[in-house]
Order: structure tokens, then C-alpha cells, then sequence
């Protein structure tokens, strides 16, 4: 109720806000001030609700190298280590939730106030949900729905149609058509994908005979009788842009231009020219192997509640802690004398107010600027795998929300346009080749529990890739010119007026996954025995996506559950040893 009002009071006044986010993480800066115990953002533990996984086709997982098999549940007697994971993004979580199911000790340290990471949302002053950028969930993101379904929350994702829809200027909707039927009967994979790009109105004929030509010679040809052999195929790609390599199997630069650069920008915020090919033919291997694959779905509302809020359940039912605002200052460590490094604590906190903690392993679930900052320098020189991630950098973005006065994609109604009561319009993901935005979304459509307001329309979120000539703009200018591009897009907008926006600026988001950079992504092991890796830019299969940082997560508690033997071993000795030196160190004659 209060949410609406406010929107309401801001529609009344027709007042235009702003709300900037930059993303950055805290001052590796450490000041030695007071110790203060971390504020744990409560919430009550609460019986949780489980999904059914198998309703998401869980068991047409492709590879084990995408999909790692599960852990044995906890033998009697194993190991049970204290962890202390810094970064609350999707890969902190995941590596979490893992770890608490093995009976763990888990304590999370987030820099902001709010868990998520790229994927977080929160609620303005005015009770709007200002998402970090839209996210769509492809129907391979097994390891999403694996963890979603633990948390009860698959029933949060609507699904959409299955088409990929492209938006050309003045109303032109095209689309690539998953959906085949003969005679009632479902077509699935591959056939549905040759259909899909022979039948899209989106390429010129010819353009479509390349593009099946480049396909059609591709590894996901091997992918489809040998999905493993298919992958190392696509993995040898990595030094080469998509552009590059569809143009040397017959593709055309037009379709590269309607077609693949959008869908290049969705992916990885950049374009064919500048995206691996293995990022790429990684996905279109799912797509053309897997029928549902291709299927997007979307949150029914804001990520914060819809996926984020239930995953924080889930951990704290099981006796995990989430700290925020509380982020890690300095990775503290010991080197022996045989050169093997050990973490001794972190130092956590707000500036002047760190504490020091202490655990048995030690996770960075960070984003590229986070984990540069957070390694200790001595590390980059000893340690090559550390060194490095510094080749990697993060790519911008940015994403607009706008709201409007009627429903901006409602081509074919002019009276539903304008009426309040009822979304209108194309329910689904949205590309553009004609628009700075490369993807975009009505959320008040896609994801209406947040996001539809009654009196209210559109909620266009617009992610606008390469961002770069766009950051030093102000939220005003970007918000006008998107808006500009909105109605240039759809002459169903043209009557409508936009009351309200919000820009959030990331300066480095997802890393550039540029030909070549495959090889710098770290392994979820490090050189240090008790201290690992997680996030969607460290090693695994997938692109840097939520899925991706799911998968890293379950890889990195993997690795810890196999190493824990020896952590245990090792931590043991340790306290033997600073036992028996406190002992030496009391006083002759002390009581003891
Ligand atoms: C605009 C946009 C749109 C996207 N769209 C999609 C999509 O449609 N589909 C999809 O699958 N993926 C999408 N992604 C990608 C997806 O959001 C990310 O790949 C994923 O969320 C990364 O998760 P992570 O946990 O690896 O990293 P992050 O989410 O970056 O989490 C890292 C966390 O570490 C914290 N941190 C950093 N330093 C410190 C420190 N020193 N101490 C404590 N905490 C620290 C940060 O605050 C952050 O919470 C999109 C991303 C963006 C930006």
C-alpha cells in the first residue's frame, strides 16, 4: 500500500526522480579503531518451502563440467569447518548454501547493506525496486534452478514464450521462433533452432542461408552426438572473436549487425567484434542441443524478494550468519619458512570500526575490482594464478528504468495503451539493433509483482551496452535520450509521458569476456591451502551470468569439501602447537 502511495504521490506531482548507484567496493584502507560486533541482518528462521527441480528439465543437464555431480551427504565424523565467505553476491551465496548442507559453520561478509551483488535490487525512499540490471534466466541454468528449488522459490520465474524478440524503429517486431509444432506434437532440439533461424523475418534471406552455413559447421554439431567433445571444441575458440570466427564459416556482416551484436550485448555487454567465440557458442550449443534451453523466464518481481530474500532463509534456517555492511578491509596470512602461505583472519567492518575474524577456510566470492583490491600484493609476485587476474577488467553498463503514463509496446490496441487497469503489451526479453540499448524489458508486464501499479504503465528497464561514451553523462541526459529511443522504437509510446526514472552506473561489471581472457580465469583452489575463490569471472564452463556464479559457487565448496581432510589436519596442528607454546610462555610458579 505505502509502496503505491508513494508512486502515486510522485505521479501526482509528475516529479522526475533520480537515484545513482555507483557500484564500488570498500577502501582496502585499514585504520586500527575500535572493534564493534557486526550487525547479522536478521530475519526469523523459517521452515523453508522445497521446489520441484525436475519441472525445469533438470534431467536434461548436459555436461558434468556445467553440472557437478553431488556431494556424498556428510559421512560421520567428517570435518566440519568454520568458513568465513567474503562477498554476498549469487557466488557467496551458493558456495554457502553448499557448504551449510554439509553441516558447515558459514558466515558471509557483505560490503553493502543489501546481499546480491550485480543481481541485488532495493527500495528507494518513494518504495520503488531499483534493480542493479535486468536479468533474464535461460532454461539451462540448471545449477540456478537446482539452488532456486532448494529455496522453494522456482515458482518465482514465469515463463516467457519461446521466441527471442528483436524491436526495429517505428513498431517493426521480429521475431527468432523457437516454438514448432506438426500436428500438435512438439518439435524439440535440434530442429526447433534450424527453424527458429531459417523462418526469422529478422535476417535477409541470404543472410539466413550464411548464418545456417556458419552454424552448421560449428562444434555445436559435435555438441549434439558428443556434448563433452563439443565443449573442449568450444573452449579452443577462446582466441577468437565471434566475428571472426562466423565470418570464416560463411556468416554475413548483416546478420552480425541485426542479429548476433544484440544478442552479444545481452550476453557479455559487448559486441561480436569484441566477444570471444566461446562465450558465444557456448550458449547456442545449449540452444541447439536442449529444447528448452532457449526458453527465458523472468522473476514475477523484484530480485531482492523474489530470489534473494529466500536464499537468505534458506541459509540462516540452517545456522549460516549474513553480515552487511561489513566489508573485508585486508586479507591477513602468515607464510612458514618452506614458503606455504596460511590466512590467519580478516579484518572486517566500516572504516574505523573493523573487527578481526577468524575461521578455518577463507572464501573471496568477489567481483573482479573486489578481488584486485582484497589480494594481498605479496601474493600477485609469489603466486602467478593471483598475478593473473589482473589481466582481467570489468566492462560498464548501465540500466535505465523509466516509467510511463500507458503501455509503450501495445502495438496492436490503441485503447489498451492508455488504459491502467490491465498491462499491455510484448511480455518478454527484448532486443534492439536500433537503439543504444541492446536489451530491454516492460517489468510492469514481465514482472509484475513489484512492478505493476495500478493507475501506473510501463516500467521499461533498458540496459544500455557499450557504456562507455555514457558514463560521464548525467541521469537526466541519459534518461532522455533513452526515453527518445523508446518512442523511436514504438510509435505507441509517442503519445505517453515518462514519470519517472532511475540510471544505475556500474564502472565495471561483468568481465570482459574478449578473445583470449579464458586463460587469466582463476581456479576456485588457490596456491593458499585455507583460502579459495568464487564468483562468475573465476573458472567454469559457462559465461559470467547468475548461472555461472552459481556454478562457481558449488565448484568452490567442492573443493573445499575435498581438501577439508587436510584443512583439519592442518588447523589441529596449528592449535596444538600455539597451545604448547602458551604453555611454555606461563610464569614459573603461575597457577595453571
Ligand atoms: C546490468 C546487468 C545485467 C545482467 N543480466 C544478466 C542476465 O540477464 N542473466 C544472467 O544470468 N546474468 C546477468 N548478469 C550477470 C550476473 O548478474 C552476474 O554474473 C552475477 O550476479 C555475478 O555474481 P557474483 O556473485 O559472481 O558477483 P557479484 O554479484 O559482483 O558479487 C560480488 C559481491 O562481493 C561484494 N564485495 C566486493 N568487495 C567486497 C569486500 N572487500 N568485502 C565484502 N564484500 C565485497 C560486492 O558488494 C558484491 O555483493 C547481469 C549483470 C548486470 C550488471
Amino acid at each position: 500500500m505505502q509502496l503505491a502511495r508513494g508512486q502515486q504521490a510522485a505521479q501526482r506531482s509528475g516529479a522526475r526522480s533520480t537515484r545513482v548507484c555507483q557500484l564500488r567496493v570498500n577502501s582496502p584502507v585499514v585504520s586500527r579503531g575500535a572493534v564493534r560486533v557486526l550487525a547479522v541482518a536478521a530475519a526469523p528462521s523459517k521452515k523453508i518451502k522445497v521446489s520441484d527441480v525436475t519441472a525445469v528439465g533438470l534431467k536434461d543437464v548436459p555436461l558434468r563440467s556445467l553440472f557437478p555431480d553431488e556431494p556424498k551427504p556428510p559421512a560421520p565424523g567428517a570435518p566440519k569447518l568454520k568458513v568465513a565467505i567474503v562477498g554476498g553476491g549469487l557466488a557467496g551465496l551458493s558456495t554457502a548454501v553448499e557448504l551449510l548442507d554439509q553441516g558447515y559453520e558459514v558466515d558471509i561478509y557483505e560490503g553493502r547493506q543489501w546481499i546480491g551483488g550485480k543481481v541485488a535490487s532495493y527500495v528507494d525512499k518513494d518504495g520503488n525496486h531499483i534493480e542493479m540490471g535486468l536479468h533474464v534466466f535461460f532454461g539451462c541454468y540448471f545449477n540456478l534452478f537446482r539452488l532456486m528449488a532448494k529455496c522453494g522459490v522456482l515458482e518465482n520465474l514465469l515463463v516467457k514464450e519461446h521466441t527471442h524478440t528483436f524491436c526495429n524503429n517505428d513498431g517493426d517486431v521480429r521475431d527468432l521462433d523457437f516454438r514448432f509444432f506438426i500436428n500438435g506434437l512438439k518439435v524439440g532440439a535440434p530442429f526447433h533452432g534450424l527453424k527458429a533461424f531459417f523462418t526469422t523475418p529478422q535476417l535477409a534471406p541470404l543472410d539466413k542461408v550464411a548464418n545456417s552455413l556458419a552454424l552448421g559447421t560449428s562444434p555445436i554439431v559435435r555438441a549434439l552426438i558428443d556434448p563433452e567433445g563439443g565443449m573442449r571444441d568450444i573452449r579452443d575458440l577462446d582466441g577468437v572473436s565471434f566475428t571472426d570466427w562466423f565470418l570464416s564459416h560463411g556468416g554475413s556482416r548483416n546478420s552480425i549487425k541485426r542479429m548476433w551484436d544484440p544478442i552479444a550485448y545481452a550476453l557479455g555487454f559487448l559486441d561480436c567484434d569484441h566477444i570471444s567465440a566461446r562465450c558465444m557458442l557456448t550458449i547456442f550449443q545449449f540452444f541447439a542441443t536442449k529444447t528448452d534451453a532457449s526458453v527465458l523466464r523472468m522473476l514475477n518481481g523484484s530480485p531482492a524478494e523474489r530470489l534473494l530474500a529466500p536464499i537468505a532463509d534458506y541459509i540462516r534456517a540452517r545456522g549460516g550468519r549474513i553480515h552487511t555492511r561489513a566489508g573485508c578491509k585486508e586479507v591477513l596470512y602468515e607464510t612458514a619458512a618452506d614458503g606455504t602461505t596460511r590466512v590467519t583472519g580478516l579484518r572486517v567492518g566500516p572504516m574505523g570500526r573493523e573487527e578481526l575474524i577468524t575461521a578455518d577456510v577463507y572464501v573471496a566470492a568477489l567481483d573482479v575490482p573486489g578481488i584486485k583490491k582484497l589480494l594481498p600484493p605479496a601474493w600477485r609476485t609469489a603466486h602467478r594464478q593471483f598475478d593473473l587476474i589482473y589481466k582481467l577488467v570489468g566492462v560498464p553498463v548501465i540500466t535505465v528504468q523509466l516509467r510511463y503514463d500507458g503501455w509503450v509496446t501495445e502495438l496492436k490496441d490503441a485503447a489498451k495503451v492508455r488504459d491502467l487497469r490491465a498491462a499491455a503489451g510484448l511480455d518478454n526479453l527484448l532486443y534492439s539493433a536500433d537503439t543504444y540499448f541492446s536489451c530491454f524489458a516492460d517489468l510492469a508486464l514481465t514482472s509484475p509483482v513489484e512492478y505493476f501499479k495500478e493507475g501506473e504503465g510501463s516500467l521499461m528497464q533498458c540496459v544500455i551496452t557499450p557504456a562507455v561514451p555514457y558514463m560521464a553523462w548525467t541521469n537526466e541526459a541519459i534518461a532522455a535520450e533513452t526515453d527518445r529511443q523508446v518512442r523511436q522504437l514504438f510509435p505507441s509510446a509517442r503519445g505517453l509521458r515518462m514519470t519517472w526514472h532511475s540510471v544505475v552506473k556500474i564502472s565495471q561489471s561483468l568481465y570482459e569476456e574478449a578473445p583470449g581472457m579464458d586463460l587469466y580465469r582463476p581456479d576456485q583452489k588457490t596456491p593458499v591451502p585455507n583460502f579459495f575463490l568464487a564468483g562468475s569471472y573465476t573458472k567454469q564452463d559457462y559465461i559470467d551470468s547468475m548461472e555461472g556464479a552459481t556454478l562457481s559457487g558449488r565448484q568452490c565448496a567442492y573443493s573445499i569439501l575435498e581438501a577439508a581432510p587436510a584443512l583439519r589436519s592442518a588447523a589441529d596442528k596449528l592449535a596444538a602447537t600455539a597451545a604448547t607454546a602458551a604453555a611454555q610462555k606461563v610464569p614459573a610458579g603461575a597457577a595453571v
